[in-house]
Order: structure tokens, then C-alpha cells, then sequence
């Protein structure tokens, strides 16, 4: 028998108990799952399952568990914490990835087709003859190829985008064209007509569009943010999008979220606002992936998607 702990919101516990329970059937685990806002004895308890914004923050008492599995895909709020010293794992499940390529996909086309003009122009004016270039004379620039920048890329490559994509070790990803490093920013981002920001939010990717890396781009190029607010000096943004530098940016993810009401990007005329939607992870998807990694750990197998706590992701 393996001591499950369900440590997020309550409302989570409805949707993923079913879920869980079945993948742990599914992958021939005898569990004992239990919601954390049940009795339990943390000392017995082999696994949490866990969202950052649980009440749960100290690990101090569990004292043999033997890995936590976060429930989402950025571990900013978890990685840090010093009383977790056990191995932690991130969510990454075709769900969430399938979520991203639908957001991000969407939030591109709308930019390349400039589908703005037609939809706010229901005004009787015949305006023919804005005609945007193809998707193969398009250049996209993906920061971050991980689970979801690389997915996304690709996805867009089947479109016919020029896709370009950056990350912290050089990669490999078919149909991308890969950078890495200080240098292979510039190149990533010199003449991009659009960015999509899908990396993680640790003290070595803050601000990485600010006024320097937002002047490589091609005059009036769209900003898509499905990744951390922290990645975009917000100042630097706004100048940019005043100058005509940035021709629109659509931003998922802020510092402060909810976005407070009086903030500059609500009323900005080229900025869209989504409240941090781009991609839920979803309970059926992520429980099988949670049942995976304990039938993994419980059969002496590596973790999959464990963060690098050094790294920060
Ligand atoms: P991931 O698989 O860990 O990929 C992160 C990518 O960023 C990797 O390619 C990594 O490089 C790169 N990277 C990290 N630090 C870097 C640095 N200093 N310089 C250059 N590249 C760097 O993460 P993921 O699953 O794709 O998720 C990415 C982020 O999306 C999450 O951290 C989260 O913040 C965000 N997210 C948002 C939503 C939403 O609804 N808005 C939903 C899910 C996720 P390497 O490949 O070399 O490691």
C-alpha cells in the first residue's frame, strides 16, 4: 500500500480524485489517497501530490516521503522552498501542451492575418487590399524550447511560420532553427515579426524582452506572453509599443496576478489582457502522468519531468 497525499484547493480534489484514482488502478498501484484537508499523519505519507498555492509549505514533517509531484508546469513558488529536499517533478502532459499549441496558435494567427481590422471594422467600410504576407514569409521566434516552446514551434512550422527558437542548451527540433546563449538571443530575435515567451520564470530568464532585446525585432512585431509576467520588463513594453516598436502584445501572465485594474496594459490600445488561461493542466491527462512517476519511483525507475533545482526549472 503507497500513502498518497492530494495537497491543492479542495475544488481540485473534485476533479482529479476519479481521474486518480483510476490511473493508479490503471498502472496496478495499491494506493491510499487522501485530500489534505483530511486527518493524515504526514510522517506516513509516501507522495504529495501538489499545487504551489496548497496550504501545505512546510516538508519538514514528511519525513520519508519520497517525491512531490507538482500539479503544474512553472515551480517558481515550490523551487526554492528549503524544507523540500526530496525530489520534485513538474507537470507536463499532452493536455496542457495540446492547450498551449490551441492558445498560442490562435493568438499568432489573429497578429499574421491582422484579423483586428475586419472583426473591429463591421462599420460598412469595404476595406480591401490589406493582403498579409504567407506564413512561409513570416518569421516567429520561440523563447524557450521546452514540453510546450518546442510543441508550439512545431506546431506553427506545420503552418509554414519560419520558425526560430531559443533556449538555454542548444537544441535539436525539426523544422526549428535552433540558438542558444547570449549571441544566439540577438540572432533569434534580429527581424522576428513575432515572439512567443514560453520559458520559465527563474532569476536568469527575468527581463529578458527589455528595451536592448525589444529593438532587435522587426519594426511592429507581436509579443504573445503565455510563459511568467517576470520574462518582460513591463516599462520597456509599454515604451515599445508607444514607438510603434511593438505593434501589439498579448499577455497572459503578469507579475502581479490577478493584473491589478489600474494597470497601464488594461488600457492600452494594443495590448490584449487574458487572465492567465492559455492552458490548464487537465485532472484525466495529469493524473496518468502522476500515476506513471510513483509507479516509476516504487519500481526503482528515474522520475520523469524532475526539476533541476539548481536550474530553477
Ligand atoms: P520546460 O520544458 O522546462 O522548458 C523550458 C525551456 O526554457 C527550455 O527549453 C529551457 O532550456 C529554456 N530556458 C530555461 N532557462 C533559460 C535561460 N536562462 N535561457 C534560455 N533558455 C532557458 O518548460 P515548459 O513545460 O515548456 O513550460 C514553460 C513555461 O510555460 C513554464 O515554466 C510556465 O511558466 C509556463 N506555462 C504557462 C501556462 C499558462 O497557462 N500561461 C501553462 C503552462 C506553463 P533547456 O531546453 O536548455 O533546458
Amino acid at each position: 500500500m503507497v500513502n498518497v497525499l492530494f495537497a491543492a484547493l479542495p475544488m481540485r480534489w473534485d476533479q482529479y480524485e476519479t481521474p486518480l484514482r483510476k490511473s493508479f488502478e490503471d498502472v496496478g498501484l495499491d494506493v491510499e489517497l487522501t485530500p489534505s484537508n483530511a486527518p493524515f499523519d504526514p510522517a506516513e505519507i509516501d507522495y504529495v501530490i501538489y499545487a504551489p498555492n496548497s496550504e501545505i509549505q512546510d516538508f519538514t514533517p514528511f519525513s520519508r516521503c519520497k517525491a512531490v509531484l507538482n500539479l503544474w508546469a512553472g515551480v517558481e513558488d515550490i523551487v526554492g522552498n528549503e524544507t523540500l529536499t526530496m525530489p520534485l517533478t513538474r507537470m507536463v502532459d499532452f493536455g496542457l501542451t495540446e492547450g498551449m499549441i490551441e492558445w498560442c496558435t490562435g493568438h499568432v494567427l489573429r497578429h499574421h492575418l491582422g484579423m483586428d481590422a475586419h472583426i473591429h471594422g463591421q462599420d460598412g467600410v469595404w476595406r480591401a487590399g490589406i493582403v498579409p504576407p504567407l506564413a512561409r514569409d513570416r518569421i516567429i521566434t520561440i523563447l524557450g524550447l521546452g514540453a510546450l516552446g518546442s510543441a508550439v514551434g512545431q506546431a506553427l512550422r506545420a503552418l509554414n511560420f519560419q520558425v526560430r527558437g531559443w533556449s538555454r542548451s542548444l537544441k535539436q527540433v525539426e523544422g526549428i532553427a535552433c540558438y542558444a546563449g547570449d549571441d544566439g538571443l540577438s540572432e533569434a530575435l534580429t527581424g522576428a515579426e513575432g515572439v512567443v515567451l514560453l520559458l520559465p520564470n527563474t532569476p536568469a530568464t527575468e527581463n529578458t524582452l527589455n528595451a536592448s532585446t525589444l529593438s532587435l525585432l522587426a519594426e511592429g512585431a507581436f509579443i504573445i506572453n503565455p510563459g511568467r509576467g517576470p520574462l518582460i520588463d513591463d516599462t520597456a513594453l509599454l515604451e515599445a509599443l508607444d514607438s510603434g516598436q511593438v505593434g501589439h502584445a498579448t499577455l497572459d501572465v503578469f507579475r502581479i496576478e490577478p493584473l491589478p485594474a489600474e494597470h497601464a496594459f488594461w488600457s492600452h490600445p494594443r495590448v490584449t489582457v487574458t487572465p492567465h488561461i492559455a492552458s490548464e493542466t487537465r485532472a484525466t491527462s495529469a493524473a496518468a502522468v502522476v500515476a506513471e512517476n510513483i509507479r516509476r519511483a516504487e519500481a526503482g525507475e528515474p522520475l520523469l519531468h524532475r526539476v533541476d533545482r539548481k536550474a530553477g526549472y
